[in-house]
């Protein structure tokens, strides 16, 4: 189909070009838009190229934290010697992403806003709620080894692709965001959405708000963190399920814990009822299985995925094993 190309030199005529269009995307790396177009997912009346608006820095904030620019490229952003010193989880998150050349061209804002991999998504001969409202979900009774086990609803059973917003979620990361209205900001957490019965609907944006950067508070000194994936494939594979741990704890006791896990849910999923268990608690395997349990609690698996609730159970415990070894 075709479509109208424009280049935005700045975010508000970024915005100010996708303003008044539903059929609109904005074009950064491009290495999942691309996909889509040629697959015929997508078909936008306008593509606004933000590949190369000014948003391309990580700049040390005065409270200690970090603001990563939306156009900076996955790789620039795992390489970071503040990332990499600061925030490990974050940049392990990035690195067990993709390929290195993907990397290269991928963009902060683009990885987040990165759509299901369900294979019914990605095959427009298949009925989809996700793709066409209304079609129904080809997943549910099919395939569906990668999909979610936790917040799924009648009408979409995906889960969200992206490892760094894993590692973003565990970080209370913050993203700002220029829409028709002006900027304002929404916790990464938000961000996503569960599928309800609106699954067509990835996140709570409108389709001209841009996401200008992210900001990551700082982390208090004494605070560890890490991300484990596990996959199919040793690289180049999406997570069947990862977690994104951050953990400090203070002679034996937790005083911090934040767990978000990847490949479960329809978007990053906040283990609140596991951290609930954790905080104020010595550390040790009993109470990091009693934790993950109560998160678990409420898992849903469908016929080809009841492996991810072991799976997640023993991936959990072992992170909390790691950050916590030698905290005593
Ligand atoms: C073979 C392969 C393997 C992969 N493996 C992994 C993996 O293991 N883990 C993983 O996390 N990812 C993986 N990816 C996905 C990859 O990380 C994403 O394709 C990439 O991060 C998307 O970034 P982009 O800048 O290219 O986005 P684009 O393709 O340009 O855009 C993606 C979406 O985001 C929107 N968008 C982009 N920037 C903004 C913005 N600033 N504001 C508002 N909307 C915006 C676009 O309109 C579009 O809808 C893989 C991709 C491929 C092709
Ligand atoms: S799980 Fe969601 S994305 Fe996959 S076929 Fe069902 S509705 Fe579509």
């Amino acid at each position: 189909m075709p479509f109208d190309y424009r280049r935005a030199p700045d975010p508000e005529s970024a915005v100010a070009a996708a303003t008044g269009w539903s059929g609109v995307a904005f074009l950064a790396g491009g290495t999942n838009l691309v996909d889509h177009l040629k697959l015929g997912l997508v078909a936008p009346d306008v593509l606004v190229d933000i590949s190369r608006l000014p948003l391309d820095a990580v700049d040390e904030l005065p409270d200690g934290g970090l603001r990563v620019g939306a156009t900076v490229r996955n790789t620039d952003l795992a390489a970071h010697p503040v990332v990499r010193r600061d925030y490990p989880v974050l940049a392990r998150a990035v690195l067990s992403g993709a390929s290195g050349q993907i990397r290269n061209l991928a963009t902060t804002g683009g990885n987040l806003l990165q759509r299901t991999r369900c294979v019914y998504f990605q095959d427009i001969t298949t009925p989809c709620n996700k793709r066409e409202p209304g079609t129904g979900c080809s997943a549910i009774g099919g395939y569906t080894r990668h999909h979610a086990i936790l917040g799924a609803s009648a009408h979409c059973v995906a889960t969200h692709p992206s490892d760094m917003a894993v590692a973003m979620a565990a970080l209370d990361a913050q993203v700002a965001v220029l829409g028709e209205g002006g900027r304002r900001v929404v916790p990464l957490v938000e961000l996503h959405r569960l599928p309800g019965d609106e699954p067509h609907r990835d996140t709570v944006l409108s389709p001209a708000d841009l996401i200008t950067w992210v900001d990551l508070p700082p982390l208090p000194p004494g605070t560890r963190s890490l991300y484990r994936k596990v996959r199919d494939r040793a690289s180049f594979a999406f997570a069947l399920v990862s977690v994104a741990a951050v953990l400090r704890v203070e002679r034996g006791v937790v005083r911090d814990v934040r767990i978000a896990l990847g490949g479960v849910a329809h978007k990053p999923w906040r283990a609140r009822r596991a951290e609930d268990v954790l905080r104020g608690e010595r550390t040790g395997e009993e109470v990091f299985r009693r934790a993950i349990d109560a998160e678990l609690a409420g898992a849903a698996p469908l016929a080809g995925n009841g492996f991810k609730v072991p799976l997640t159970r023993n991936l959990v415990v072992s992170a909390l094993r790691e950050l916590s070894r030698g905290e005593r």
